[in-house]
């Protein structure tokens, strides 16, 4: 396949000023819940290209990507600005390790994003393969206010259709909130708040923990689950904690 195909917006969801997400047509290549593909547009003659996370599901179309819009960025404003009907490039060939593939055995699948790394982790909770492969299974979201927490129908139907197997743990970590953790996801791991709220143990006999997000959060949460016994997950020598870093 070429470097870069067309895609064509089908939908534009803007969440809020700084969240969008583009729904999109475009003859891409297999891949796997978690993956991602490189997005890009042609800016004064040359073309920009970032990876973005596919949302979708891999049998479901369109596609789709979560993003914010970094002020100062290249790419990310302008692609924030495609309308329905509007082309941008992609390469087809996704990537990437996020995947429930490349995880071992374990009992229950713990999915922790900050930001618009929740993306990769709705298309793994799209799929079958999590609801069949694991007893219990924990998506915690960690935004800055309570209006960043997008996705929330698509959330409420996976909780309804998987009440006694899914847990949601939304967290906000800089304005005052009701009901949710008011810590961010390392602090809630080491104080043991996550746990409560998931109602379940946090340990690395039965978890493998994938996290998505900034790489303070990676950094962070990695040094408190390895208080806890677990330690990162590689292919050669596998482990409990799987991560892919945004910035
Ligand atoms: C494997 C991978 C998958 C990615 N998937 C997604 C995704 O699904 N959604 C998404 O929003 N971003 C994702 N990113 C980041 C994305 O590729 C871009 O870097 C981002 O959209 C900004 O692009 P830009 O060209 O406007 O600015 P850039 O030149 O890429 O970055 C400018 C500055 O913004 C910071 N930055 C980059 N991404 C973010 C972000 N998301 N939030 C805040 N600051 C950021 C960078 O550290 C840098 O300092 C992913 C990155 C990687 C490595």
């Amino acid at each position: 396949m070429s470097e870069w195909v067309e895609a064509s917006v089908v939908e534009r969801i803007r969440w809020n000023d700084a969240l969008i997400s583009l729904r999109f047509e475009a003859e891409l290549e297999p891949f796997e819940a978690g993956q991602f593909i490189r997005a890009g547009l042609d800016v004064d003659g040359e073309r920009i290209g970032r990876p973005y996370s596919l949302v979708n599901a891999p049998d479901e179309r369109p596609h789709e990507i979560y993003f914010n819009v970094v002020r100062e960025g290249p790419l990310s404003p302008r692609l924030a600005q495609l309308r329905s009907g509007e082309g941008f490039w992609v390469a087809p060939t996704p990537n990437g390790f996020l995947t429930l593939d490349e995880i071992p055995a374990a009992r229950d699948l713990w999915l922790l994003a900050t930001g618009t790394g929740v993306g990769p982790f709705l298309s793994i909770l799209k799929t079958a393969a999590p609801w069949s492969r694991f007893e219990k299974v924990v998506l915690g979201h960690s935004v800055h206010t309570q209006g960043e927490l997008s996705y929330q129908e698509t959330i409420r139907e996976m909780q309804q259709r998987h009440p006694a197997q899914f847990r949601f743990v939304p967290f906000i970590t800089r304005e005052p909130c009701d009901g949710q953790l008011c810590q961010r996801i390392p602090a809630s791991i080491e104080d043991g708040a996550l746990e409560r709220k998931a109602g379940l143990d946090l340990a690395p006999e039965t978890a493998h923990v994938m996290l998505c997000g900034n790489s303070g959060m990676l950094q962070d949460a990695l040094a408190s689950l390895e208080k806890r016994g677990m330690k990162r997950h590689r292919r050669r020598e596998p482990g409990h904690v799987s991560m892919e870093k945004y910035h």
